[in-house]
């Protein structure tokens, strides 16, 4: 850990997402995980994120903001915000009263006081952390959020996403059991490659998005229908 981060090293970490409500209780263990989800890979690497960020900065800040909010929506008010708010050395200087106007979404009080914080935090630090034991003692920030932020910066892994689509698909496919996205990371870090952390998680969140919808799932075009347990349980 660099030097400078010794002042919130005591912090407390936050916890992870609430988990879902419906999963599958058994996993194939007989599964080349690694091979069968090449597909998937393949088809989400290089996949551009919703999220619409220009530097580490804004991902950091979007990423907080985009908490039970749609990507969508935290593109929408971003540009004002980072256009006021251009760094964390300029976001430290605002009280959350004058930022939440900006943000404009019922609800974001609390988000607007958590980016002022997180900024008072790292602006005298000169730097952002690299690795999830830092990113997790800031304010609003997870496991989920520091795996989201490590992949899209370019960071080793250290974890994969466990997002709320990632609950609904990984119990589906068979690749993990259970509800809590803690359980479920652990198991996911087990099945694959370190070195493929990063695309795992993304793309179980695409996948989730995309074709295993929460109602009506396309199986019939999913790449990896054939050995999703969900699917050969459905035939
Ligand atoms: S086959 Fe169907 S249930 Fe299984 S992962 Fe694909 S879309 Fe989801």
């Amino acid at each position: 850990m660099r030097k400078g981060y010794s002042e919130f090293i005591t912090m407390a970490a936050n916890s992870m997402g609430k988990a879902s409500k419906k999963s599958l209780q058994s996993v194939n263990s007989d599964i080349d995980w690694n091979g069968v989800l090449k597909p998937l890979f393949k088809k989400y690497r290089g996949k551009k994120h919703p999220l619409e960020f220009n530097d580490p900065y804004q991902l950091l800040v979007m990423i907080v903001l985009s908490a039970r909010a749609s990507d969508i929506m935290v593109n929408n008010l971003a540009p004002a915000l980072f256009k006021q708010y251009p760094s964390f050395k300029h976001l430290a200087t605002a009280t959350p009263e004058e930022l939440y106007p900006l943000l404009r979404v019922p609800g974001f009080r609390n988000k607007a006081a958590w980016i002022v914080e997180i900024a008072k935090t790292l602006a005298p630090l000169k730097a952002i952390p690299e690795t999830i034991t830092e990113l997790t003692l800031l304010k609003g920030f997870g496991r989920k959020s520091a795996n989201v932020y490590m992949s899209q910066i370019g960071l080793p892994a250290e974890g994969v996403i466990v997002d709320l689509h990632t609950l609904r698909v990984a119990p589906r496919l068979g690749i993990a059991i259970g509800e809590d996205p803690k359980k479920i990371e652990q198991q996911l870090m087990v099945k694959v490659n370190k070195k493929d952390w990063h695309i795992l998680g993304m793309s179980l969140t695409y996948l989730g998005r995309e074709t295993c919808r929460p109602t009506n799932p396309h199986c019939e075009e999913c790449l990896v229908n054939s050995v999703c347990q969900y699917y050969s349980e459905q035939k």
